[in-house]
């Protein structure tokens, strides 16, 4: 069977690759494991070893010949696109504990798929990524690196994100355009406590324009009060969003 572009199929080739993944996986026999595009079963076999209940989700049903001997009584592959899927209904039929969301992403929905994830009622403990190397570097990156934005501070609202590992091309059959990464996402305990929807508005509007200052980006707003915070950090009004960190776009937030 050809690998299918328009999917994103990048089949993982690489078995010390594999085994890394795996190693930094742990769970117990009574955690949840959710596997997004499993493909031919690169990881799925590695997963199912670890003995916990895995669920996964993979939209072509021509892979039915690689992944059927990997369901039983504990394993279950759900043919449906994962955005249109009901993971909600789906893992509230199993008694587990820990959710732990694996997969090496379709590179063209890598993003829309983590927000779904996130914006699901469910409470998800960890997950584990292979995303696009550039992708991984933004969700990854600190206050005053170019690839600092508005994704970054919302995935840090719910998640430590981590960068693990990068992964060459040629660990891949077909072999993608660009180099891949390992992020892993670790529920936050420490979640601000703030407003959403004012937090977010506000981390959207802050980067904005990325040339502009944030007093530009952020031109109706009531910017007196916001200079207050800055000065207070020791910036001055001319300060662009990519030097603020969460703290102040928090506190910021709080007085909106
Ligand atoms: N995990 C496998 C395959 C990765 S390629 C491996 O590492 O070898 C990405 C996989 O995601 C493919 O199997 C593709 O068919 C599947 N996929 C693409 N879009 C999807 C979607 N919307 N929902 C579920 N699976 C999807």
């Amino acid at each position: 069977m050809k690998a299918k572009k328009s999917l994103g199929q990048n089949f993982l080739i690489d078995n010390n690759i594999i085994q890394k993944i795996s190693d930094n996986i742990s769970v117990n026999n009574n955690d949840l494991i959710v596997e997004i595009g499993p493909g031919r079963g690169a990881l799925t076999c590695k997963l199912k070893e670890k003995g916990a209940n895995l669920i996964c989700y993979e939209i072509d049903t021509d892979l039915k010949i690689y992944l059927n001997k990997y369901e039983d009584e504990k394993t279950k592959i759900i043919y449906q696109d994962i955005l249109n899927s009901n993971i909600k209904n789906d893992i509230e039929k199993i008694n587990y504990n820990k959710l732990y969301i694996v997969g090496n992403l379709p590179y063209y929905i890598t993003t829309p798929i983590i927000k779904y994830l996130i914006e699901q009622d469910i409470i998800i403990d960890n997950m584990l990524f292979m995303v696009q190397k550039e992708v991984a570097e933004r969700f990854t990156a600190l206050p005053k690196h170019k690839n600092y934005g508005s994704i970054t501070l919302y995935l840090k609202y719910y998640f430590d994100v981590e960068y693990l590992f990068s992964v060459s091309k040629n660990s891949f059959d077909p072999k993608p355009k660009v180099e891949s990464a390992i992020i892993k996402f670790t529920r936050r305990t420490d979640k601000p406590q703030i407003n959403k929807e004012i937090y977010f508005n506000l981390i959207n509007d802050a980067f904005k324009m990325k040339r502009k200052t944030l007093k530009n980006n952020l031109y109706d707003y009531d910017f007196e009060k916001i200079k207050n915070i800055l000065l207070k950090y020791g910036f001055n009004e001319n300060v662009r969003a990519e030097e603020l960190s969460e703290e102040i776009f928090i506190e910021i937030a709080s007085i909106l």
